[in-house]
């Protein structure tokens, strides 16, 4: 039973390291570049805006689409009042 439960163990370990090497490599989904760039995944979650500016820094892929997102309206800002300005 011992062996068995080091097994278990060693694989839970394994699946966790393996987790987070994956979730460092895989790319942004728009929904998670857009919540980056609006500021809401560093109040939400400070874990994981690390692991997207370590992938940002290191994939140019998600730096372009991440480029578009600026160019669209979902930013800093999109949620204030202030958004509708005449010029
Ligand atoms: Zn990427």
């Amino acid at each position: 039973m011992g062996k068995i439960i080091v097994l278990v163990a060693a694989l839970v370990i394994i699946y966790y390291i393996g987790k987070e090497v994956v979730g460092a490599f895989r790319h942004l989904t728009d929904e998670e570049l857009a919540d980056f760039w609006a500021g809401r995944t560093q109040k939400n979650d400070p874990k994981a805006q690390r692991r997207f500016s370590e992938h940002l820094g290191s994939c140019t892929d998600c730096r372009d689409r991440l480029d578009e997102i600026r160019k669209s309206e979902t930013g800093p800002g999109t949620d204030s009042p202030m958004i509708e300005r005449k010029y």
